[in-house]
């Protein structure tokens, strides 16, 4: 796979596993060869940024950030609304064009705000779901494989390093090693067959601290809150980050206001799934009834009154990471 080494960019994306497979790629391949990239969504804790300034002190190395600007598809998106003179109905019986005090709302709301995943929400006029993780693409996928095609344009084969385990969901399961995308692009997954334990041993015995957030009850490090976030995490993280969710409540307001329905909410937790059109639901899902909902059991009759008892100082690694 390595044997045209002057040309072979080794590619890490900087995510969850990555110090384990940053120093596995140290170790096999040359140092000029490696190019660590991290996808910036814009939604993330601060110790996410703090932790990557160590890892290049750590382990000597830089990490390329990348961050998607959707100002142009903004711009296209207000042209769009201001000149819509369609006709008709969806498929859902509803008017296809903007009404004009839609039109005006919207065109008031839609700028680039400078963060990636509200833009993108602004963009979209909602934000993404389980259904429609357009997230996922748009913020991570897509940034990371221009950054790839770039390099094979300039001459280069790109082994994209991954830190993809397959006991870590049902769609992980079948995972394979090494992968062929395309050509001169490959993946390569060396850590498909370790467990997260196995991770967290191995960086430790290189002495290389985990991410703090893991010792304070999150199971990954990924966006602060995730969409799909869990009963158990909106908990801890309102617990410990209360303003990670409390400053979503901005956001449920701007995307509202430049989506066509006028209401759009960061969770989508379905809690009254009958009409999902109807703005009632809409406030049921506001993230404030979320963290509501999750300080509850029985389905969200019975308020649960040992979920106010997480310490935020408490250590809580659900890797057993703690003593
Ligand atoms: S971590 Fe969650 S919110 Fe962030 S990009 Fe992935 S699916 Fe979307």
């Amino acid at each position: 796979m390595d044997s045209n080494a002057y040309q072979t960019r080794h590619q890490c994306k900087w995510r969850e596993g990555q110090r384990s497979y940053a120093l596995l790629a140290l170790e096999r391949c040359r140092r000029d060869s490696i190019i660590p990239i991290f996808c910036d969504t814009g939604n993330e804790h601060q110790a996410v940024y703090d932790y990557l300034a160590y890892l290049e002190l750590a382990l000597d190395i830089k990490i390329t950030r990348l961050k998607a600007d959707f100002t142009e598809q903004i711009a296209a998106k207000r042209r769009f609304i201001a000149n819509d003179q369609r006709i008709g109905r969806d498929k859902h019986g509803r008017r296809i064009r903007w009404s004009n005090k839609a039109k005006r709302r919207a065109l008031g709301a839609l700028y680039p705000t400078g963060n990636p995943f509200l833009d993108l929400c602004i963009w979209k006029g909602r934000f993404p779901s389980r259904k429609a993780q357009f997230c996922t693409e748009e913020l991570k996928r897509n940034q990371a494989v221009m950054f790839q095609l770039d390099l094979i344009d300039d001459g280069h084969q790109v082994i994209s390093w991954q830190g993809v385990r397959r006991d870590e969901s049902q769609n992980r399961r079948n995972a394979k090693k090494i992968e062929r995308l395309g050509p001169n692009l490959y993946a390569f997954r060396p850590l498909v067959d370790w467990t997260a334990l196995k991770v967290f041993d191995y960086c430790a015995s290189h002495r290389i601290q985990p991410n703090p957030l893991y010792l304070q009850g999150m199971n990954r490090v990924g966006c602060m809150p995730c969409i799909n976030c869990g009963k158990e995490e909106i908990r801890q993280i309102m617990a410990r980050f209360p303003e990670a969710l409390t400053e979503k409540d901005e956001w449920e307001r701007l995307v509202s206001l430049a989506s066509k329905r006028g209401f759009s909410t960061f969770f989508n937790k379905e809690l009254h799934a009958k009409n999902y059109a109807d703005r009632r639901v809409h406030e049921s899902n506001r993230i404030e009834s979320v963290i509501h909902w999750a300080h509850t059991s029985h389905g969200g009759r019975q308020l649960d009154m040992l979920s106010g008892l997480i310490e935020p100082s408490m250590c809580s690694s659900s890797y057993g990471l703690c003593e």
